[in-house]
């Protein structure tokens, strides 16, 4: 049977973490008897890559936040990181966090990257899927997250662990039964090689 999310962060999250560095696409891959390639990536080191590559897309100077919806079916079906709202000029709209004048705080426009994720979903319904983010998810996305019916988060940071929103966001999560685990990817750094695919022969 095919191994759900879950099962896998547990299995993950037993085994320790090393500083490691990969290179995605490296040209020596291991191969199996069968011809299979080894050294491919595995279902959770891609959902949470894929977090932290969507964050790249973010204006914010100070946190980049990403987000990857997961299905039961191990399909991705939404992904977001931390943005303005549609019409509100990443150019003209602050990206300052305590400027005196109070209408001029980010915090008041960003969408941040769980419900852009949320609000992206490609699929009907998002219920029990998982949603893979680099950093525990704050109190206002911990509703989005209960109402959209997810059920599962899994997170890279927990850096906010203090403060009352995180603290918030996980009274909801026990109450709402939405299960949440950190995952320690195995590798510190992913190195994409854009142009691997030119050096390598087909067969
Ligand atoms: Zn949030």
């Amino acid at each position: 049977m095919e191994r759900t999310t879950e099962d896998i962060v547990t299995e993950f999250n037993k085994m320790t973490t090393e500083d490691s560095t990969s290179t995605i696409n490296c040209e020596c891959s291991s191969i199996n008897k069968s011809g299979k390639r080894e050294n491919y990536m595995d279902w959770m080191e891609y959902f949470m890559a894929l977090a932290f590559l969507s964050a790249e897309r973010s204006k914010d100077p100070k946190t980049q936040v990403g987000a990857c919806i997961v299905n039961e079916e191990n399909k991705i079906v939404g992904i977001g990181y931390n943005g303005m709202p549609l019409g509100c000029s990443d150019d003209e709209f602050p990206w300052t966090k305590s400027s005196t004048d109070t209408l001029q705080r980010k915090s008041l426009y960003v969408c941040h990257a769980e419900l852009n994720a949320v609000l992206n979903a490609n699929s009907r319904s998002i219920k029990n899927s998982t949603i893979f983010v680099t950093l525990f998810p704050c109190n206002e996305c911990a509703k989005v997250i209960i109402q959209s019916g997810i059920k599962s988060v899994i997170y890279a940071s927990d850096k906010h662990a203090n403060k009352d929103g995180t603290k918030a966001a996980k009274i909801m999560f026990n109450a709402a039964g939405v299960k949440y685990s950190q995952y320690f990817p195995k590798n510190k750094q992913l190195i994409l090689n854009l142009s691997a695919i030119d050096n390598k022969e087909d067969n």
